[in-house]
């Protein structure tokens, strides 16, 4: 795994960052790194009061991604090269992004979805769920493959959050500059 930084060292990325809108790349070895990453990804998520975060967020771009709908240790899930089939119904809600920070967006999401993937020893896992549990599958895999909520924003959510992304894209310009600054030297 091409890691950005040491493992305990990740953390989440921003819009736009670049590494974002990559398609990810599959799992191949299901070993203590992969296990090491996904602990990591939990940590970040648990400290965000997020539902769900995928490897891409953390600079990493491989399809994992962990969830947990409710905050309880016994929900917690790691989806490993995740599939979703079956997506049923629609459902409209405010969706935000741990990536996107600030930005909600009117979402519609298939209100049924079954998934279909690993564990982190390489078991196959498949399950089923409704609602926020659904929509999270639906946002985390969207990620995999480069996709953020932003995409095919409706002209009212466009403006309302127009504000808010020109200043992520401005801080994230500032903080690349920094950074090539600091490598010249
Ligand atoms: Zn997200």
């Amino acid at each position: 795994m091409d890691l950005p930084a040491p493992i305990d060292k990740l953390t989440i990325v921003h819009y736009p960052s670049p590494v974002l809108r990559r398609r990810c790349a599959p799992i191949e070895t299901f070993d203590d790194e992969l296990a090491a990453v996904a602990r990591q990804l939990e940590t970040l998520f648990h400290e965000a009061a997020g539902v769900g975060l995928a490897a891409p967020q953390v600079g990493v771009p491989v399809r994992l991604f962990v969830c947990n709908p409710t905050g309880e240790p016994e929900d917690g899930r790691v989806w490993v090269n995740p599939r979703l089939f079956d997506l049923e119904g629609s459902v409209d809600a405010e969706e935000g992004c741990l990536s996107i920070p600030g930005v909600t967006v009117p979402k519609r999401r298939a209100q049924h979805a079954v998934i279909e993937g690993f564990d982190l020893a390489g078991n196959r896992v498949r399950a089923e769920a409704d609602d926020l549990l659904a929509r999270i599958w639906q946002h985390e895999v969207d990620h995999l493959d480069g996709v953020l909520v932003i995409d095919g924003m409706a002209d009212a959510a466009e403006l309302a959050n127009r504000k808010t992304l020109k200043q992520l894209e401005a801080d994230y310009a500032a903080a690349n500059h920094r950074r090539g600054k600091t490598s010249r030297r």
